[in-house]
């Protein structure tokens, strides 16, 4: 149990990747909050999921991508956290939340182009801001990207946009923590199996063209990416900071035509 003792916070966590980085932190003995949006009762489900395999969770709403919800978010927390713990501290932020965003350059509009803008960037950027006075001296930071922000697709310019600004900002805030012992990296998945693609999986050409292009040859688990997480959360990785780590089964690295899957 390397995380005994830690608090961590995991956003957008009732379903998907946060799902299951949420349940991975809590097996590791950390007490684990639960952000979600609107579906409480997905997010009172993993809560309830954790504490069945002996863990600790509870459920928070918040919408990330509004300054104001994530005030309130962090006063909910401290009352929580004080309440259970003795104090609001926690150790442990995984920016998690996001959304696809639709729309290539030629059929995006500004309210799409926004709204993956506000969730993807403004939500990650202000949930830090407002978990700084709250992290204690050596913890964590993971902000979960994309394979897209290193190669992105032309089908959603503004996601893999999105996801290069996470990348972007993980390398100066690990420069700007540093002093205080947090570490900050950039956790990035590539095609993983959850709600967010479903629609893209159904077609079996698309599953085959992803399992082409990557080194493993197929698409991820939720499982596999959350295993990533926590070694990035785990006092392994206490060297390892303002990196990019790829969970994506080398997405990328097989070439169209030179593929040996
Ligand atoms: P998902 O849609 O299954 O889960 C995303 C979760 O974030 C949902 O629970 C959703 O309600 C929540 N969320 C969205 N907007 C929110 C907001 N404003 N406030 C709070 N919660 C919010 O998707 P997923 O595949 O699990 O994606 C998780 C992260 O991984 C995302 O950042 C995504 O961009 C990234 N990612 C996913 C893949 C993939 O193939 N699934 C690949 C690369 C990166």
């Amino acid at each position: 149990m390397e995380l005994k003792g830690k608090v961590a916070v995991v956003t957008g966590a009732s379903r998907g990747i946060g799902r299951a980085i949420a349940r991975r932190l809590a097996r590791e003995g950390a007490l684990v909050c639960v952000n979600y949006r609107n579906d409480g009762e997905a997010a009172n489900s993993a809560a309830a999921e954790i504490a069945a395999a002996g863990g600790e969770a509870f459920a928070l709403q918040a919408d990330v991508s509004s300054v104001a919800e994530i005030e309130r978010f962090f006063e909910s927390l401290d009352a929580v956290l004080t309440r259970r713990r003795g104090d609001r501290a926690f150790d442990i932020l995984v920016n998690n939340a996001g959304i696809s965003g639709h729309g290539t350059i030629a059929t995006a509009t500004e309210e799409t182009f926004d709204r993956v803008f506000a969730t993807n960037v403004k939500g990650p950027f202000f949930t830090t801001q407002h978990a700084l006075p709250r992290l204690r001296d050596g913890g964590r930071i993971i902000n979960v990207s994309s394979n897209l922000s290193r190669r992105p697709l032309p089908h959603a310019p503004a996601y893999c946009m999105t996801k290069a600004a996470i990348n972007n900002f993980t390398e100066s805030l690990a420069a700007d923590l540093g002093r205080r012992g947090i570490t900050v990296n950039t956790l990035s998945p590539g095609l993983t199996a959850t709600d967010m693609n479903a629609r893209l999986r159904e077609d079996p050409r698309m599953t085959q063209l992803f399992s082409s292009l990557t080194a493993l040859g197929r698409v991820g688990t939720v499982d596999e990416v959350a295993e990533a997480a926590v070694l990035l959360a785990s006092p392994r990785a206490s060297w390892v900071t303002g990196q990019y780590f790829e969970a994506s089964g080398g997405l990328g690295l097989v070439l169209p035509g030179f593929g040996v899957n």
